[in-house]
């Protein structure tokens, strides 16, 4: 008990020299470290001390029992952490153009962060974006792998299969003599490519001359979820494939985005970059042209896009094939966005050539607004 009782003493000796000689350092310079790096140690020291010293009849046990709670009172609020992460499929098989999306499972189902990276080792071939959502470049094969943010260790691979476009399944086949594969439409606008047909006895949603509108002051409903629409997509795909005739490469950067998919990403941003400021390039959810399915991001969603061959491309080709860039440069005060050279949207052909011969973008062209009413 003595010995005990004067390794007590030798250590309260120890801490008061310690905290006089950090007095003795400069203001400025001790304070920061001094809190750091004792701050704990320091507490418990004084608190064991202090209670042994006056109570000098208190038994060894008692002393250890306090120890032993405090240590684990200090490693109680450890993360949850990652252990295993299983998919949905190992395997998918998507054509040019298209994307499929594996589901991710990750265990503990309460792991605090569950988190996902995507990569693909070959994006000539498929990309994959954040969500993982997987797209077709190019007919091939490559591997995409997803891993748990938290614990590298808990990962899987897809095996990606990309396949060329099958061709369109006309009415006439090959007898007739159609229009050859090869041949995009002409400049003339010799294609025609009709507007998505309007979805009937969904309430709530908004059409302008037959046209769906999603915008800031025009919102669709958060059970909407149409996917994406097929008329579009095929016209895309003739787009890609005209493109493609000219050596110019287009895929999809983002698609179709569900009211949830929206909200999430908003919300997102919104955490990252203040509201004021996420409102210039992310739609609300409810008000993302993305969820009507009839917009898509092309290649590279940034800026300089428009600068790219491809963007250039874009610009001066999609309303050929019914498609409008619908954010335009120098239209921010009207559309309610940032110019997004990537961002197309489907009208068909008789009004995709109308607007851009107009000059105007869509707000403009049909005469309403885009600015939150909240
Ligand atoms: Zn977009």
């Amino acid at each position: 008990m003595r010995k005990i009782i004067s390794v007590l003493l030798l250590l309260t000796t120890v801490a008061m020299l310690f905290s006089s000689c950090a007095n003795m350092r400069g203001e400025e310079e001790t304070t920061p470290p001094a809190e750091s790096v004792t701050k704990e140690p320091e507490t418990e020291t004084e608190t064991e001390t202090e209670t042994e010293t006056e109570t000098e009849t208190e038994t060894e046990t008692e002393t250890e029992t306090e120890t032993e709670t405090e240590v684990v009172t200090q490693t109680e609020p450890e993360p949850i952490r990652v252990t295993e992460l299983t998919l949905d499929k190992y395997e998918v098989t998507i054509f040019v153009g298209g994307f499929d999306m594996p589901w991710v499972t990750m265990q503990p189902s309460d792991a605090t962060d569950k988190s996902e990276i995507w990569s693909s080792n070959n994006t000539s071939v498929a990309t994959v974006d954040w969500y993982g959502n997987i797209y077709g470049v190019s007919p091939g094969d490559c591997t995409v792998t997803v891993k748990s943010a938290d614990n590298p260790d808990a990962f899987a691979d897809v095996a990606v299969h990309v396949k060329e476009k099958p061709p369109e399944t006309t009415a006439a086949d090959t007898t007739a003599a159609p229009e050859p594969e090869t041949t995009p439409p002409a400049n003339t606008g010799a294609a025609k490519y009709e507007p998505a047909p309007p979805v009937s006895g969904f309430p709530g949603l908004t059409y302008i001359n037959g046209i769906l509108i999603a915008n800031k002051t025009y919102a669709l409903p958060s059970d909407y979820n149409p996917g994406v629409d097929g008329t579009a997509y095929a016209a895309l795909m003739d787009m890609f494939a005209g493109a493609a005739s000219e050596g110019i490469s287009l895929w999809i950067a983002s698609g179709f985005r569900s009211y949830d998919t929206q909200n999430w990403l908003y919300n997102n941003y919104v955490a990252m970059d203040g509201k004021a400021l996420a409102d210039t390039y992310s739609a609300r959810p409810g008000h993302s042209e993305h969820q009507t399915g009839l917009a898509f991001d092309l290649n590279i969603v940034a800026d300089y896009f428009a600068n790219t061959p491809e963007g250039i491309w874009l610009a001066n080709n999609c309303w050929k094939y019914g498609f409008i860039i619908r954010y335009p440069a120098g239209k921010e005060g009207v559309t309610g966005y940032k110019y997004e050279p990537w961002h197309v949207r489907y009208l068909g052909t008789d009004l995709s050539t109308a607007v851009y011969n107009s000059g105007l973008c869509l707000e403009e062209y049909l005469g309403i607004t885009s600015v939150y009413g909240y």
